[in-house]
């Protein structure tokens, strides 16, 4: 450091990593593969609100191998893309604060984006200009493989920096309420645990905002969260 000159810490910012089947939209038998099935869950817009904030950025990353196989459309694809973004402005969101990002490619491509591999978290955080050090994280998915991503990014950089666990957390949807959309099964897989469970997309969100609020009021007040929940 030169001439005394002190940087000042980069901000802190939460990134919201959003699955879209069955978290934004309701999943279907055969895939989500045109607009004629392409719902949007209920109370999106009133969700995304809550993440409005200069201290949010949305990532919605999603694996859609039928735009490999044919089976969906590149033009549809990009519309329902172009109606979500629409959600998300209403929803207050800056434009430049939520991004879209698909991996387009076949199951069996083997490329470096396909979910549960990072490319896409790896993608997002380059286009928001974000520090992994200086960045929370949440996913929000139906499936297991949609938390391991996170996890598996995790384990390959934010490990590295020498970031704790409390730099991820991983919340898995399971739509008690709804037909459409669960695509989880019940099946546990013994190597991951998901840190909540809940039955909407508004609940995720609302944990997130909850979990920020407080580590921000923890940040700004110098608490020691570990230390105060320990009860010292
Ligand atoms: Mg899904
Ligand atoms: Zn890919």
């Amino acid at each position: 450091m030169k001439d005394g000159f002190t940087p000042q810490p980069k901000a802190i910012h939460a990134l919201v990593l959003l699955d879209r089947d069955g978290v934004l939209c309701d999943n279907h038998p055969g895939g989500v593969i045109n607009l004629s099935v392409f719902v949007l869950v209920p109370r999106l817009k009133e969700s995304l609100e809550m993440l409005s904030g200069d201290h949010y950025r949305i990532g919605v990353f999603t694996n859609q191998h039928y735009l490999a196989t044919g089976q969906a459309s590149q033009r549809d694809y990009d519309e329902m893309s172009r109606r979500l973004e629409m959600v998300a402005e209403d929803a207050g969101i800056r434009q430049g604060h939520f991004v879209i990002k698909t991996c387009p490619h076949a199951e069996d491509a083997n490329c470096t984006c396909r979910k549960p591999k990072t490319g896409l978290i790896e993608q997002i955080v380059t286009e928001f200009k974000l520090g992994p050090r200086e960045t929370r994280f949440y996913a929000v998915g139906d499936k297991y493989s949609d938390l391991k991503t996170l996890k598996n990014y995790y384990d390959a950089v934010l490990a590295h920096l020498g970031r704790d666990q409390t730099a991820i957390t991983t919340i898995l949807i399971t739509w008690e309420h709804g037909d459409l959309r669960p695509e989880f099964t019940g099946k546990r897989k013994a190597d991951f645990v998901p840190d909540y469970e809940v039955d909407s997309l508004e609940r995720a969100i609302s944990f997130i905002k909850k979990i920020e609020e407080d580590r921000r009021f923890a940040e700004a007040t110098k608490i020691d969260i570990k230390k105060a929940t320990k009860g010292y």
